[in-house]
């Protein structure tokens, strides 16, 4: 998904946007210096900006403080300010938690159980609401449902429900930071509030720096060539047969991909304890996404003036999600996104023309019609409802690429593409990295790192450190 396309002279991501753990000293980071690629990975500290019906807030242009838009929306909803105050005193109290947990993990010893300690009197704070779903919290909070969305409307984005995601997650999903780069990050602030950067030129240069770390160690990487088993003896992986027919044999094999393709199609149910295919066969899985890839010949910051920014257009939460899951496409009436990575990679497009991505979460399968039956039309439509944010965006389209679900399937080799991974809802149990056979690893975002680019490296590096130290 890491994948930047090109066409035309213009260069788009497939995926990831705006990413955390890339910042200077932060997790990502500190896996691309470990590889000894780090300067291979360019990366610039940014924010966005979030838009709904009722009002949009774009980052103002004098520093207000960490919590300017707490006041912001004060303004907005006199009628919720003490609302808005509890809210980020509850906000506050979680960060406190997540940045202990956060200085917690490479500690040892005395000085983990003093973390310990410090993480279970921060949790009293917050301690009744561990049960809540991020509906019940937000129902707790405010009274406007404008505001519900405003905290929470991200879960749609996952395909998960309000009522399915975790309330104490709500702050992890909705961070300040996210929203304004001047306010204070961490590995500075020791804060869980963490900063966003763009991968400079494109996510591409992530794939690039690593392969190049392969490739300089004598690895060789096969594209184009399909799995299609994992190769068992006496209960041990031994190797992956190709579409070829070829075998490969191998020490180990670490397997990415969807979980129920790489269990189920290439390992055999036969081959699996039942607890886990009851376990893979328990989670929910997110839907797929239609992308729209322009390449224009005008600057559109004066109608969005920061390069990405998330556009909600529904309160039914709830109602998105179950739709979604049913096949009944929005067409762009429940929401979407509008990324212009053109804005801090130059490279991306001609000189004076940039690079547009718009994309919303989109069903797998359509309950009426095809994705490539219906792909040009429902392109247009999603176009057509972004022009209204970006007038023009129809008329000087230079070139345009197209990718829909059928496409993201194909791409990631996966029968129901589930565009991040599993999704964060309640009672999810993906598959551990470790599995029941022998020299066998899943990694990826269907593993227990669960999806997002930080959340996959992390994973796969405690898979390496495993196998190191033979664990
Ligand atoms: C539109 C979009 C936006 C996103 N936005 C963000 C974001 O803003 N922030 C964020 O952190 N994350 C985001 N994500 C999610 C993130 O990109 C993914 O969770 C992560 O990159 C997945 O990495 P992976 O290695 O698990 O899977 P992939 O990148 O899918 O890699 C798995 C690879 O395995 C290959 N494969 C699978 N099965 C086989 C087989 N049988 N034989 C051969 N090859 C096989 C696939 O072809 C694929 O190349 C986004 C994703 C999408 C699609």
């Amino acid at each position: 998904m890491t994948a930047t396309v090109t066409q035309d002279g213009y260069g788009w991501d497939i995926g990831p946007l705006l990413l955390e753990g890339f910042a200077p000293g932060d997790k990502a980071r500190l896996i691309l210096e470990e590889l000894g690629v780090s300067e291979r990975v360019p990366s610039v500290h940014e924010d966005r900006g979030l838009s709904m019906p009722e009002f949009s807030l774009w980052r103002p242009k004098e520093y207000e403080g960490p919590y300017w838009r707490r006041e912001r929306l004060k303004e907005l909803f006199p009628q919720e300010s003490a609302h808005l105050d509890r809210y980020y005193r509850f906000y506050d109290r979680m960060i406190r938690l997540m940045s202990l947990a956060r200085q917690a993990e490479p500690a040892r010893g005395l000085a983990a159980l003093w973390f310990k300690l410090r993480m279970l009197l921060a949790f009293q704070g917050v301690k009744d609401k561990v049960k809540w779903s991020g509906g019940q919290l937000m129902d707790h909070y405010f009274d406007s449902p404008v505001l519900k969305t405003f905290f929470l409307g991200i879960v749609a984005d996952f395909v998960t429900a309000p009522s399915e995601f975790p309330g104490l997650g709500v702050p992890s999903i909705h961070l300040e930071t996210a929203f304004d780069k001047r306010i204070p990050t961490y590995p500075g602030t020791k804060s869980a509030q963490t900063a966003y950067t763009y991968i400079l030129g494109g996510c591409q240069s992530l794939v690039n720096a690593v392969m190049g770390v392969t490739l300089a160690n004598g690895g060789k990487v096969l594209t184009g060539m399909a799995v299609k088993r994992i190769v068992l003896e006496g209960g041990r992986a031994t190797g992956v047969e190709l579409a070829d027919g070829r075998i490969e044999p191998a020490d180990r094999v670490l397997a990415s991909g969807g979980m129920k393709e790489v269990f189920f199609g290439l390992v055999g149910r036969e081959s699996l304890p039942a607890e886990l295919i009851t376990q893979i066969e328990s989670n929910r899985l997110m839907e797929s996404v239609l992308m729209v890839q322009l390449g224009i010949d005008f600057d559109p910051t004066p109608y969005q003036p920061a390069a990405l920014c998330y556009y909600y257009k529904t309160q039914d939460l709830e109602g998105a999600v179950r739709r979604l899951r049913t096949g009944d496409y929005h067409e762009g009436k429940d929401g979407f996104l509008i990324y212009v990575p053109s804005l801090h990679s130059p490279s991306l497009a001609p000189a004076g023309k940039h690079a547009v991505t718009i994309y919303t979460v989109a069903p797998d399968t359509l309950a009426e019609g095809t994705w490539s039956g219906r792909k040009e039309e429902l392109a247009d439509k999603l176009v057509a409802a972004a022009e209204a944010h970006i007038p023009g965006l129809r008329a000087r389209t230079q070139t345009r690429l197209v990718l829909t679900p059928e496409d993201y399937r194909q791409r990631t080799a996966q029968k129901h593409h589930s565009f991040g991974g599993v999704p964060p809802v309640m009672g999810n149990k993906p598959p551990a990295h470790k599995t029941p056979i022998k020299d066998l690893w899943f990694i990826g975002a269907q593993s227990e790192s669960t999806g997002g680019v930080l959340n996959v490296m992390t994973g796969a590096q405690k898979v390496a450190k495993r196998i190191l130290t033979d664990e």
